[in-house]
């Protein structure tokens, strides 16, 4: 195993009803900005929980989050945090808002010029405002983790800092029962291919992570197809396993300690800045080609994911990491997202452009070894085709 830090300090709240220990949870004299979406949380009864636990809060709202929130909108909450002195967020949504809170909270308190440099520059957070989430889409994990994305001119860019990591996260399965069968299908691929990132790469003896990863695996594998299943989608213990995997999945825990590769998300990302792909979709485009094209790098563990989350024991390496890769497309299927750039509608003309713009922004040595080279990329994405 590799030495490691870990702490992950959000507390949680989960299950039904939680919403109201913001009562609470939120400090009594702080000055809360409600920030969310498009107003999914209108219509689900969600901002009415949320109102309600506030009733005794100074709070004000901050609505127009998008999907891959951008940098644009985001910095529109700046005139209302200080005009009402704000001291304290609460992220209402998926991970767009989430992440979006994240940044919003971090650039109101950015002392240099222009916040935009906490991103393209990748300069610290050195304060920012304390964030609770209220989750409505398990997928990415960001109600308790300190990672971000921002978008800006169809560039997707992370960023990363414990003190954007929510204090405290409502995880509440009832209220994804709103959500989408294409938004379902996302969270749980989304949440799948996060695990895979940790996991996948090359054997540190990381056994307890690898454990960990594996269960949640086939906890995704077994739960995702039934929430879209109509006899058992609207069951909240299949909703309540979901939601607590995506958690699970990227709080810190099984990445401590074990080598990561994340090649997937960053040649994703590019899908999504150029075609606007969803972003779990772009991911069950890239993983499968990413398998056959790194199946040397990767060989330990991808017999040990055959052998472990698939069950698969019979045959030579090859054949074994072979079905190993078919299971996850089978898989993907019944999650009913594309798992071909031609399924996307995308085709070999497009690959000169999205190897350009891994290039512009820098991810040209990607993954575990930093040796997926753009070349190595271009190979995937042909692949993908
Ligand atoms: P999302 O973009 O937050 O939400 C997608 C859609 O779902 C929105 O239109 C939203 O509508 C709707 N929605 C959310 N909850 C709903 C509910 N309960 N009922 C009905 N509709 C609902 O989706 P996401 O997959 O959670 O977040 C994706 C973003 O997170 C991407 O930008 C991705 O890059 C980023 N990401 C972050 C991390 C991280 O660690 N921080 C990891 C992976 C990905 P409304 O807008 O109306 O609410
Ligand atoms: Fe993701």
């Amino acid at each position: 195993m590799l030495n490691f830090n870990f702490q992950n300090p959000t507390h949680i709240h989960f299950g039904e009803g939680q919403i109201s220990v913001l009562a609470k949870e939120v400090p009594a004299d702080a000055r809360v900005l409600v920030v969310y979406g498009g107003g999914s949380i209108k219509s689900n009864g969600v901002f009415q929980q949320v109102s309600d636990a506030l009733k005794n809060h100074t709070w004000f709202e901050f609505s127009g989050i998008e999907p891959n929130p951008t940098y644009d909108t985001l910095m529109k909450a700046q005139e209302i945090i200080q005009a009402e002195k704000i001291d304290y967020l609460i992220a209402v949504g998926g991970g767009s808002v989430v992440d979006g809170a994240k940044f919003i909270a971090a650039a109101a308190k950015y002392e240099g010029d222009d916040p935009w440099d906490i991103i393209v520059k990748q300069q610290p957070v050195k304060q920012a405002l304390p964030i609770a989430a209220v989750l409505t889409l398990p997928a990415t994990g960001s109600e308790s983790n300190g990672n971000s994305v921002v978008t800006r001119n169809g560039s997707k860019i992370p960023f990363s800092s414990p003190l954007v990591r929510p204090l405290l996260a409502v995880l509440d399965p009832s209220v994804t029962l709103s959500l989408s069968e294409r938004q379902i299908s996302n969270g749980v691929v989304d949440a799948f291919v996060h695990i895979i990132e940790q996991y996948l790469t090359y054997n540190v003896n990381g056994k307890v992570q690898d454990r960990f990863s594996e269960g949640l695996l086939q906890t995704l594998i077994e739960e995702g197809p039934k929430a879209l299943d109509p006899a058992s989608k609207d069951d909240l213990e299949i909703r309540a396993n979901i939601m607590w995997s995506a958690t699970m999945a990227l709080n810190g825990l099984i990445g401590a300690g074990v080598p990561q590769d994340w090649s997937t998300h960053m040649i994703g990302h590019e899908l999504t800045g150029a075609f606007g792909v969803d972003h779990a979709r772009s991911l069950s485009i890239v993983l499968p080609a990413l398998m056959q094209v790194r199946r040397e790098q990767k060989r330990e563990k991808l017999l040990q994911y055959a052998e472990r989350v698939w069950h698969i024991n019979e045959g030579d390496d090859n054949t074994r990491i072979d079905k190993a890769i078919q299971c996850t497309i089978e898989f993907f299927k019944k999650m009913q997202v594309p798992t071909s750039l031609s399924d996307a509608d995308i085709s070999s003309k497009d690959i000169d452009l999205l190897v350009g713009r891994l290039e512009q922004h820098g991810m040209t040595a990607l993954g575990e070894h930093n040796d997926i080279s753009l070349e190595v990329s271009r190979e995937i994405l042909l692949k993908a085709l």
